[in-house]
């Protein structure tokens, strides 16, 4: 078996796995990602995808950084606190890669501000937000563009991911899953989280996203871990035929 060339550095180990290899590895240096929300969830997927080797990322987020977020938020410090979350995170990417192209948009994303973003065309979005309305403006996006699109979300002990997007006409969309009604559903701030559960999250959205750009194969089932039990459940998720996103009839939104 060839040895990788030892100038490739730190993306060495992963060049060695069949299923990426070096033409693996050069997809992901000429791939595009967007992360949407930069905390604990996203700094994890962010830093996990710019240490692989990325080609170009776009970090979103409007919030700044407050001392409740240190503990799951381990991308940022107690001299960051204050300080506006994707700029930091920018600068903190670029010191694990030199390398990482980094876009830092300090924006509450919509789908509007989505489709203001150029060179996002053949991107894989990761949505590491806290909210449902985020969630619902991102998978319209994602629906429109016919972009893949990883959903992650953690609260107490519990985590779920969920990859969308290898084709909307057949399988299903974040919206046939959640519906707006399920806005009132806790978020982390108001029922707690364990610190380490949006980290592992954000590095099981990083490991979809990489499969996703190297060709490998993803399914759409919903995974849920339950911390507690220490158990997986994996959820099947039917297409919703009157789906407003994906379903046959999608113009009334
Ligand atoms: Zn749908």
């Amino acid at each position: 078996m060839s040895q990788p060339n030892k100038s490739l550095g730190r993306e060495a180990r992963q060049i060695s796995l069949r299923q990426i290899g070096i033409e693996g590895q050069e997809k992901l240096n000429n791939s595009v990602v967007v992360v949407i929300g930069m905390g604990g969830i996203g700094c994890i997927a962010a830093s996990y995808l710019t240490s692989s080797g990325v080609g170009k990322i776009f970090i979103c987020d409007f919030d700044s950084i407050d001392r409740t977020n240190l503990g799951r938020q381990i991308l940022y410090t107690e001299k960051d606190i204050g300080k506006q979350k994707v700029f930091c995170g920018r600068e903190k990417l670029i010191e694990l890669n030199p390398k990482a192209n980094i876009t830092a948009i300090n924006k509450r994303i919509t789908q509007t501000e989505l489709s203001k973003i150029r060179g996002i065309e053949n991107a894989v979005f990761l949505d590491c937000t806290d909210n449902f309305s985020s969630r619902f403006e991102i998978n319209r996006f994602a629906v429109e563009n016919n972009s893949y699109l990883i959903t992650g979300s953690s609260i107490r002990f519990e985590g779920q991911i969920c990859v969308f997007g290898n084709d909307y006409n057949q399988s299903s969309c974040y919206e046939c899953l959640y519906s707006f009604d399920d806005e009132s559903l806790d978020d982390c701030s108001g029922g707690g989280v364990l610190n380490p559960i949006p980290g592992m999250i954000g590095s099981l959205m990083a490991i979809e996203a990489i499969k996703i750009i190297t060709g490998n194969e993803i399914n759409n089932s919903l995974k849920i871990y339950d911390g507690l039990s220490s158990e997986w459940k994996s959820v099947n998720i039917l297409k919703n035929l009157e789906c407003h996103a994906c379903g046959k009839n999608n113009n009334d939104f």
